[in-house]
């Protein structure tokens, strides 16, 4: 089985090329497209994931985890029913469930490769986490691939078609929202620059529409009975009349609370209004992202598309046009990422491309006091890159600042954009250790340092100092990476669970 896999924060969905015409999205066992995210361990030897597992998060909070993709990449242990459950292992259920379900859809139950989508801002950490949840679940992993550039290749950005092209992926889903740069080149569709909010989506115009509503309500029937329930009556009410608005321009909704009733007449232009900030705000991310681009050499774009289910409000599309001067593409918003990932899949599958997981994910490098630089500048040269094939090594010289120095720090970082970047802010710490004991040397005298990330995320670096031998040696499983004892207990759990919906 070939498929692409959304692994996503609040939904999930896979996909698979079944045919001449494209990918379809296949549908779980309750018949949808998209699988809530969510797990909820019923006992020691069941889970259920989905759709009754998000509605038990109203009654059965401590068996049910939701959202769990913002733990990816940290230690985040769980206990359900006597048994330590990871981000790795809760999302390796999601995996399989979405595995499951395709596996009954296409009538096949042998090994399964697949395409899983992370976010573009994703670092090693986050993207192993991802990539040993997917090994937890029986997926061979063909590529991790960001959504942005998933979400572009659904739209026919891709090297055969448009290269050349410079591409803004405007992503609005229930809860984050995410704004990158993609450049078409020749081989590929690569990431320029990314930006977002993780705490602003669809959600937050459903919040505003409630408080509209409630409002509404008490100037015209005065305060409910009972506050809390009413709330909750209209809140739950809320998202349908908002995807209403998105297909009518006029909708009619009636509040009631007991012999109490009242009619509000919404329209776009009401919708509009509520979200109007949320829509500034969405923006001015984009123009930073853009501005982010514009340094990396892209100036302006060629194609705006959008991405997730909230870009279904009209409001949208509209505003982006008007701020871009670009019309958005805008089919199937919130499959746009699965997809691409099948796609994708497919593609890698019938031209038996390496996988992507053998390249290393980000660059690492050290920081570098600049000696001639009086203002005491520093700067993060990488010495193994990005994209470059695992177990990867290289080396590269340094050199002591002053005169019988008999001590160096050596701090080793990550890159943490999308791009390399040598400033420090754009890099995150990794390591930290001193050489000591160096030998009385003139300045200048140099230091031979060598970084090596292995298959299995095991990040070494030695620092030598070639007269005396000195040598110092740090390493470290990068955060979130599971060893293999720890996997193999995972996988135990794992297996020992039936996998309801
Ligand atoms: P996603 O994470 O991409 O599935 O996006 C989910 C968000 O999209 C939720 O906030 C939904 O309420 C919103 N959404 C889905 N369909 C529509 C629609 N037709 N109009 C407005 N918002 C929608």
């Amino acid at each position: 089985m070939i498929l692409g896999i959304d692994l996503g924060t609040t939904y999930s969905a896979v996909a698979a090329v079944t045919g001449p015409g494209g990918p379809t999205v296949l549908p779980n066992r309750l018949g949808e497209l998209t699988t809530p995210s969510v797990v909820r361990f019923t006992s020691a030897g069941e889970v259920i994931v989905g759709t009754a597992a998000r509605d038990a998060l109203a009654f059965d909070q401590d068996n049910t985890v939701a959202l769990v993709k913002r733990q990816m990449g940290t230690e985040f242990d769980m206990r359900f029913h006597g048994t330590t459950h990871t981000p790795e292992s809760v999302s390796a259920l999601i995996l399989r469930s979405l595995v499951d379900a395709a596996g009954v859809h296409l009538g096949h139950d042998g090994d399964v490769r697949a395409v899983v989508t992370v976010p573009a801002y994703f670092g090693i950490r986050e993207r192993e986490a991802t990539y040993q949840a997917a090994r937890l679940a029986g997926i061979e992993v063909l590529e991790l691939l960001s959504e942005p550039v998933a979400a572009a290749l659904h739209y026919g950005c891709t090297p055969a078609a448009r290269a050349g092209d410079a591409v803004l992926v405007y992503d609005l889903g229930g809860g984050t929202f995410d704004t990158t740069v993609l450049r078409v080149d020749a081989d590929d569709v690569r990431v320029v620059a990314t930006d977002g909010d993780s705490k602003l989506g669809g959600a937050d115009w459903d919040e505003r529409l409630t408080d509209y509503l409630i409002e509404s309500f008490i100037r015209g029937a005065g305060e409910p009975t009972d506050e809390d329930a009413f709330t909750a009556r209209t809140a739950a009410a809320t998202e349908g009349i908002k995807r209403a608005l998105s297909s009518r321009t006029v909708h009619r909704a009636v509040l009631r609370d007991g012999d109490a009733s009242v009619t509000v007449e919404l329209d776009r232009a009401t919708m509009r209004e509520l979200g109007a900030d949320l829509v500034a705000r969405t923006l001015a991310i984009t123009r930073r992202c853009l501005e982010s681009a514009r340094g990396k050499g892209v100036h302006g774009v060629d194609q705006v598309v959008l991405v997730g289910g909230a870009t279904r409000m009209p409001a949208i599309a509209e505003a982006v046009q008007a701020e871009f001067g670009l019309k958005p593409q805008i089919v199937d918003p919130d499959l746009a990422v699965v997809l691409g990932a099948a796609r994708r899949a497919h593609e890698i599958a019938s031209t038996g491309r390496a996988t992507a997981r053998s390249v290393v994910p980000r660059s690492f490098g050290v920081l570098i006091d600049d000696s001639h630089d009086p203002a005491g500048g520093t700067a993060i040269v990488h010495v193994v890159h990005h994209n470059e094939p695992l177990p990867a090594r290289a080396s590269i010289r340094l050199a002591t600042i002053v005169n019988h120095q008999r001590r160096v720090r050596v701090q080793v970082y990550e890159q943490a954009g999308d791009i390399p970047s040598t400033a420090t802010t754009d890099n995150r710490r990794v390591l930290d250790g001193i050489l000591e004991g160096l030998p009385e040397l003139p300045a200048a005298s140099p230091i031979d340092l060598e970084i090596g990330v292995d298959t299995d995320g095991l990040l070494s670096v030695s620092a030598v100092e070639p007269r005396s031998g000195n040598t110092l040696t740090l390493r470290a499983y990068v955060d979130g990476v599971v060893d293999n004892a720890a996997s193999g207990r995972l996988e135990t759990t794992i297996n020992g669970l039936a996998i309801g919906y």
